[in-house]
């Protein structure tokens, strides 16, 4: 059996490509950082896909193209703002971008081919054997991991992570379609998108905030968005949170990988430890 370690995007494309094969997930639900949230009636992705062009290898989505425009404050200070050295495409705006608009059904479509296999955490033993939460042993005869490395005791660098929040807001006279980028060290975000397109009667407002060591207070994340007029507490109609510990990865420069060590795969961003764009990951997923 080929044993799946993350329901991300990789681990699930990775799972349809292989027979007799279970994914191992930590979280109620499948997609990683684009799994899908009901509100209301709407099923919205926790973050929007979007990519500056479309994935040549995939033919499975299909994509509506935003005209987006990004606005951006004290961007030479940005880099220092993550902690980062280089910013991930992923995090890079163009006026023009691809959304990918089936992404919900292109996952739902890969979970019902594959099992997957809720845990919240797992146990690494060797010897191509993992003990799950409930003390379950499975013994695989491949494993591919998806997770951070570090969960297999294999460090490839550092991560900085983002807090993130999805407001559901009424529409309003806000700007559409807009991308901020606030390098203000003063800010506590880095990025917001108001994402118009993706919804006929609301807007939804994504909020990325990046810490490294300490997350920073609702409060002041509030205060920030109000104080820049991008929304107020009173225009929330719903939201949801999460934090997304690994999520700009930094290599370290003198890594010695040990990824051949019992023949395990490591596939994807998390795996690799690299920035992948969505596209990226797909290609990845091919190879490994
Ligand atoms: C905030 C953010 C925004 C992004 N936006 C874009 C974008 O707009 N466009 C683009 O092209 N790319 C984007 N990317 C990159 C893109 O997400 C990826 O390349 C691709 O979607 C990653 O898929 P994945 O399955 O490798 O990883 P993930 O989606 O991170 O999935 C990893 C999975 O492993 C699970 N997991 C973690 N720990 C455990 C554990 N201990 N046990 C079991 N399961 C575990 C997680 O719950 C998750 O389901 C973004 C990345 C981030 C971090």
């Amino acid at each position: 059996m080929n044993l799946i370690l993350g329901g991300g995007i990789a681990g699930l494309l990775l799972a349809s490509s292989k027979k007799d094969s279970m994914v191992i997930e930590s979280q109620n639900k499948v997609g990683g950082i684009f799994s899908y949230e009901d509100i209301g009636e709407f099923s919205i992705p926790l973050y929007p896909p979007l990519t500056a062009r479309k994935c040549d290898l995939f033919s499975q989505f299909s994509y509506k193209e935003v005209e987006l425009n990004v606005i951006s404050r004290k961007e030479n200070y940005l880099l220092e703002k993550l902690g980062v050295s280089n910013l991930p495409e992923w995090l890079v705006f163009n006026e023009k971008m691809y959304y990918i608009d089936n992404l919900r059904l292109v996952l739902d479509s890969l979970s019902k081919t594959t099992r997957v296999r809720l845990s919240t955490t797992f146990m690494y033993k060797g010897g191509k054997r993992v003990i799950l939460s409930n003390g379950e042993v499975i013994k695989a005869d491949e494993i591919y991991v998806t997770v951070p490395s570090y969960l297999l005791n294999i460090k490839k660098g550092r991560s900085i992570g983002f807090l993130e929040a999805v407001f559901f807001v009424n529409k309003s006279d806000r700007a559409e379609n807009t991308v901020i980028v606030d390098g203000d060290k003063g800010v506590t975000f880095s990025h917001v998108i108001l994402a118009s397109w993706m919804n006929n009667s609301y807007d939804i407002v994504y909020v990325l905030i990046p810490f490294s060591m300490k997350i920073p207070s609702w409060d002041r994340v509030y205060g920030d968005l109000k104080r820049k007029n991008i929304l107020k507490k009173e225009d929330i109609i719903s939201f949801r949170y999460r934090v997304i510990k690994d999520a700009i990865l930094e290599r370290d420069q003198d890594e010695k990988l040990k990824e051949e060590k019992e023949d395990i795969h490591f596939c994807g961003r998390l795996g690799k430890w690299r920035n992948f764009t969505i596209c990226e990951t797909i290609n990845d997923i091919l190879h490994c």
